[in-house]
């Protein structure tokens, strides 16, 4: 199998090679067979991305925010019609079932550019009136912005920082993770092609130090990362030596309530989306089932049951409902966590091992439950990032919500109940920056998304993305004469 780019980089508009740069082998997750090589950023490659980019966005910014936004759509049909091609080949970057990325990867990411190519023209300042004389204040872009995304969801995240950063007049310099390195290329290509000047999306790759360098460059204005928390705090402080915008998007352990009163059916259905989707490989994923005790046993009954039907298979195979991890060190992580789940004393429900058909090749681990979980355990704490599921049984509603609580991480929840009252109360009470109420991980881009405590800084999607790729500037208009003491 051939993935191989016509090369590394895409900068000012063309496709750049520096064989110099330390090399990336891409692997296909459900095989382990090398599918690309590419090549970090050297210095130069570093250079030339970021000097393109300034030097596009101030001829960006002069267009009015109509052509603007005319870009991003056509950018965003682009993307709609070739849509299969683009699933493909974010199957094979990630070893994510077909079946997934044809509706949730690159569908996902051209709603962000028509979305935000839609409000670009309503990017606007404010008249204040102060008597005779009076203010406004303009909205500008902020310059240079460095995307630095996560392996999970290469095309979305790409396209999730590019279409509000676009709309806004910045450019973009983005770097995909070095495990998925593929799709966010297409995305620059697609640009060009919608007509965006050379230079205003760059993508050059690289390992954690490339992306090191593009948050602490001079002629950054803003980072926005997509990452694990222990990044997160090396990006965040980077930026701020250079006193710089950040977004980021972070890790999390969030919670999914289960009411005594909830419909189970449906609970259980967000519990397996909210655990077992891209094989548990999604930052907001509810890995802390809190089941009320009266319906615990049932909830868990009908989870194993339908756990045990799901379909694990090569990704490229239309059927095929659970792909590999993304690569073999997550794999050995999820499997290292799972041992750590059975030491300390939680009950192994389901799975927990590599599936017997896919031990000789593929980085594939099993949906695993664990029930008898307590809120002490390293499972139940720290972020796993994989198929694993734990159920923790709780009493009451202030019992759960202090629980639920319990945690450093503040990235999302989930709450079933048919009680619209304690629905809205407990979402209320809940420490996180997205919640659902009798559904999970749903993330349309009318709704801002984002975390609250270590999860995050910063609103992705929706009109609050505007916020955090602009800043105002205040012009005060006198009317009169200029009154002075002396
Ligand atoms: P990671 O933190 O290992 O890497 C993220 C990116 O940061 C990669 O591109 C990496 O090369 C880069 N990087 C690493 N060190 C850096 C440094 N010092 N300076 C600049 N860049 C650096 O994360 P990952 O393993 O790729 O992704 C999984 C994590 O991402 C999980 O914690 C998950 O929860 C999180 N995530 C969050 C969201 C969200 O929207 N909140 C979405 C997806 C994933």
């Amino acid at each position: 199998m051939n993935a191989q780019p016509k090369a590394s980089h895409f900068i000012d508009g063309a496709y750049v090679e520096d064989n110099a740069g330390r090399p990336i082998d891409c692997i296909f997750p459900a095989t382990g067979e090398v599918i690309a090589t590419l090549h970090s950023a050297t210095p130069a490659i570093i250079d030339k991305a970021l000097e393109s980019a300034h030097r596009a966005q101030k001829q960006w910014a002069t267009l009015t925010p109509v052509a603007r936004g005319r870009v991003l759509r056509r950018a965003a049909d682009i993307i709609t019609a070739r849509n299969q091609e683009l699933s493909e080949l974010e199957t094979l970057d990630t070893g994510k079932p077909i079946q997934e990325t044809l509706v949730a990867d690159a569908t996902s990411g051209a709603e962000a550019l028509e979305f935000f190519g839609g409000i670009a023209p309503t990017i606007n300042g404010e008249a204040i009136p102060l008597g005779d004389d009076f203010a406004y204040t303009r909205r500008e872009p902020l310059g240079v912005c460095v995307g630095i995304g996560a392996w999970n969801y290469p095309t979305q995240i790409a396209a999730w920082k590019a279409a509000p950063a676009l709309a806004c007049g910045n450019a973009m310099v983005f770097k995909p993770s070095e495990l998925t390195p593929l799709c966010a290329l297409k995305l620059a290509e697609i640009f060009v092609e919608a007509g965006a000047p050379a230079g205003l999306f760059n993508v050059i790759q690289g390992y954690g130090d490339v992306g090191a360098a593009l948050a602490t460059d001079p002629r950054t204005a803003k980072v926005s990362l997509t990452g694990s928390v222990p990044t997160g705090r090396k990006v965040y402080a980077a930026a701020a030596e250079g006193i710089r915008h950040v977004t980021m998007e972070l890790g999390g352990k969030s919670p999914l309530i289960v009411f005594e009163d909830a419909d189970i059916e449906n609970a259980v259905s967000a519990a397996i989306n909210a655990n077992f989707y891209s094989s548990g490989q999604i930052c907001s994923n509810g890995t802390r089932v809190f089941v009320h005790e009266a319906v615990h046993d049932q909830f868990v009954a009908r989870l194993t049951e339908r756990t045990a039907r799901a379909v694990i298979g090569d990704p490229r195979d239309e059927a095929t409902q659970i792909g590999p991890l993304v690569s073999a060190a997550q794999r050995d992580r999820v499997l290292s966590y799972i041992e750590i789940g059975k030491a300390e004393g939680a009950r192994l429900e389901f799975g927990g091992s590599v599936p017997r058909d896919f031990a000789a090749a593929g980085f594939y681990v099993e949906p695993t439950l664990f029930t008898g979980v307590t809120d002490d355990m390293r499972i139940a704490r720290e972020e796993i990032f994989g198929p694993v599921l734990s159920v923790l049984s709780f009493a009451s509603e202030d019992e759960v919500i202090a629980r639920a609580n319990g945690s450093d991480f503040g990235l999302a929840a989930g709450v079933f109940t048919k009680d619209i009252t304690r629905a809205h109360r407990t979402v209320a009470a809940l420490e996180a920056g997205t919640c659902w109420i009798n559904t999970y991980n749903l993330t349309p881009v009318e709704m801002p998304f984002g975390g609250v405590k270590h999860s995050g800084v910063g609103r992705e999607n929706a009109r609050a993305a505007i916020e955090h790729y602009s800043q105002i500037k205040s012009v005060y208009v006198a009317m009169g004469d200029v009154e002075a003491a002396f």
